[in-house]
This record gives C-alpha cells, structure tokens and sequence, in this order.
C-alpha cells in the first residue's frame, strides 16, 4: 500500500492503516491548495532586472556558487513569463513608472521581494530628490530584506520565507485576480466582491 505523503505544517494527514489505501482527513480544499502552492513555490521564476548594486549579489546568488536552480528559481528575460520582482537597488522617481509598468505585465500570481535597504526604505539616499522611499510606495510587496547589500545567503532565505508565505495561501481567496480563481469561482458560485473582501 503506498501513500503520498504530505509535510506536517500541510494540515493534511492519512490514516494508512486502512486496507483499501489511505483516507484523507481534512478536506480537498486543503489538499487542493497545498499541490497549487507546492507547484508555484517550487518553479517561481523571476524577472532578469536589477537597478542598482544590490543586482550584483542577485547575480551571484544565481550563479554556480549559491545555485537557484536547485529551488526552481530560474530568471526569465520578459515580464509575461515571470512571476517574481525581486527589485535590487535604488528605485529613482525615473525608474518607479517603469518599474510597475513591469509589475503590471507580469503574469499572474505574482511576488514581489524587495532586496536591500534601498528597495525597502530609500536606504543611504532617503534623503535625495530623486529617490524613492521604498518601491512599496508603487507596487505591494510580500519580502524585505534589509542590508546594504544583503549577501547571497540572506537573499536565499528571504526567497525560502517568500516559499514559506505561499504554501500558507488560500488559491481562490488570497489570489483571486488569476483565472484559475476565477474560473474556479464561478464554478462554484462565488461571488467575486466576496472574494475581494474575504482576501
Ligand atoms: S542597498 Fe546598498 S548595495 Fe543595495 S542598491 Fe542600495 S546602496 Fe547599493
């Protein structure tokens, strides 16, 4: 008799002492939203964009040293491919359109991880005309990482938390703007302003 085991923090247990299989306690939403999240958490691809030095540590940490591959994180040279930002560096006032414009033709469900001091707050240059204080001003984003820059290392576990927080996410009602939600909603009667409010 074999199962398909699920981690503890799934919430999805199998009695496997039952002669015809395993019996699956929790409900199917669950087990629904873990394989979802399970496949977006391990093939995030992000969007080949840095700003500033703190793009030199994400190059590193894609190369052959620290390897991002190994978690399915591969970068993608377009925006409708992609479904992660990882802003590295100083986002200028010049920049910031550009930058959700980008944000905006990226495929959904989408992430956003703000790497360095810079990308989270404005960092060594918050007090210049010409910067921003922090891209969340533009766009939302789901991970900071302090640091100036952050070391390879600490981008790796900012992008594991980022893995962490979609494992936790309700498919239909935490991303309800992607057309599997969509679809999935209408299928089961759901009222999308609802959704909206419930997310
Ligand atoms: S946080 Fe530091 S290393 Fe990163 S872009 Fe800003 S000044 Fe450069």
């Amino acid at each position: 008799m074999s199962h398909i085991r699920f981690p503890e923090e799934s919430g999805i247990q199998l009695v496997e002492d039952v002669p015809d299989g395993g019996i699956f306690l929790g409900s199917v939403e669950k087990v629904f939203n873990w394989v979802v999240n399970w496949g977006r958490k391990a093939s995030m691809w992000p969007l080949t964009f840095g700003l500033a030095c703190c793009a030199i540590e994400m190059m590193a940490t894609g190369a052959a040293r620290y390897d991002l591959d190994r978690f399915g994180i591969i970068f993608r040279a377009t925006p409708r491919q992609s479904d992660l930002m990882i802003v590295a560096g100083t986002v200028t006032h010049k920049m910031a359109s550009r930058t959700k414009t980008l944000y905006e033709q990226m495929a959904e469900p989408r992430y956003v991880v703000a790497m360095g001091a810079c990308a989270c707050s404005g960092g060594p240059f918050v007090d210049a005309y010409s910067v921003l204080n922090g891209v969340d001003r533009i766009i939302p984003v789901d991970v900071y990482i302090p640091g100036c820059p952050p070391r390879p290392e600490t981008l790796l576990h900012g992008l594991m938390e980022l893995q962490k927080k979609i494992m936790q996410e309700r498919v239909t009602i935490d991303r309800p703007s992607t057309p599997f939600a969509q679809a999935l909603n209408r299928l089961g009667g759901r009222d999308a302003s609802r959704v909206a409010r419930e997310a």
